[in-house]
């Protein structure tokens, strides 16, 4: 379908696992909007955590999207102007931004493990479903100390300084007016690990730049990524697209589904016989 608006909006799910019901529900959201503004929709694969990624995934991903009534414009399997569509394909341009934020000091590296920040942070973050621990501000090098050089630090995971006390904003498609203050509802996040690999938070960001996209659609768990990523931008001097972020999908128990519901997988369903249009049967298309 060829786009005749400038809107452009994205589907990014990761292969880790089967779809459920809760990223179909997101997506059919993401869908909708792109077309009822007549934009293009992307499809790009977030295939970077290589330990849990599998190929099978990947296709079955594909597969069960396109079952459930999805079509994309733009993605790994029919190409386009911002290919490639695998995160995994695209690591010389997440190297390039991390290159730019080393260069404006932005950031710095941390061989803390989890587990260190975690004791010393104590409880991870509570709210908006994020499980990141506060960066302790103690756990942080002299500003005034000069970085090593990029890639001289095997062994670290690179993260980016935060601007304390600064209130971060944005408007939300759904959700209305957003904020967070940095230093005290998120702190120091990595945007490199240290099996040098690009973090969520960069390549998602790089990404959604790099690929135009001008509204990205995903589930509240993410709102705190959000603030993340807003810094981001900032940092590679891009401006950020707009967001709509939708509610999460509970069980029967409340509980939020996750790729372990396997019962509630598309492919599960769709080995049941169930029809597509069942599945998507009082979605609203509103989010
Ligand atoms: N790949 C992420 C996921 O499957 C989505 C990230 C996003 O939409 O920004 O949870």
């Amino acid at each position: 379908m060829k786009a005749d608006s400038p809107y452009r909006g994205r589907l990014a799910p990761s292969p880790t696992g089967y779809l459920h019901l809760g990223h179909a529900r997101t997506f059919w959201t993401a869908q909708c909007r792109a077309r009822a503004a007549g934009g293009a929709l992307v499809l790009r694969s977030e295939d970077l955590d290589a330990a849990r990624f599998s190929l099978d995934f990947a296709d079955a991903m594909l597969e069960d999207l396109r079952w459930a009534g999805f079509t994309w414009d733009e993605g790994p399997d029919v190409g386009g102007p911002c290919a490639p569509y695998r995160q995994s394909e695209r690591l010389p341009l997440y190297r390039a931004a991390l290159g730019r934020l080393h260069e404006a000091g932005l950031i710095y590296p941390c061989s803390r493990s989890r587990r260190d920040v975690i004791e010393a942070a104590g409880a991870p973050h509570e709210g908006a479903g994020d499980d990141e621990p506060l960066y302790p501000a103690a756990f942080r090098p002299d500003p005034a100390r000069p970085l090593p050089a990029l890639g001289a630090r095997t062994g670290a995971n690179w993260r980016l300084r935060v601007p304390d006390g600064e209130v971060l904003g944005f408007v939300d498609g759904r959700l209305g007016p957003q904020s967070a203050v940095a230093g005290r509802d998120f702190g120091d996040f990595p945007v490199w690990r240290k099996d040098d690999c690009p973090t969520y938070q960069l390549a998602c960001a790089v990404d959604d730049a790099e690929m135009g996209m001008t509204e990205v659609v995903r589930g509240e768990d993410l709102v705190r990524s959000t603030f993340r990523q807003l810094l981001i931008y900032r940092a590679l001097g891009r401006s950020p697209p707009a967001f709509y972020h939708c509610p999460l999908m509970l069980d029967a128990g409340g509980v939020r589904l996750a790729k372990r519901h396997d019962a509630l997988s598309l492919r599960a369903i769709r080995a049941r016989g169930d029809s597509p249009e069942s599945v998507r049967l009082g979605w609203d298309p509103a989010g």
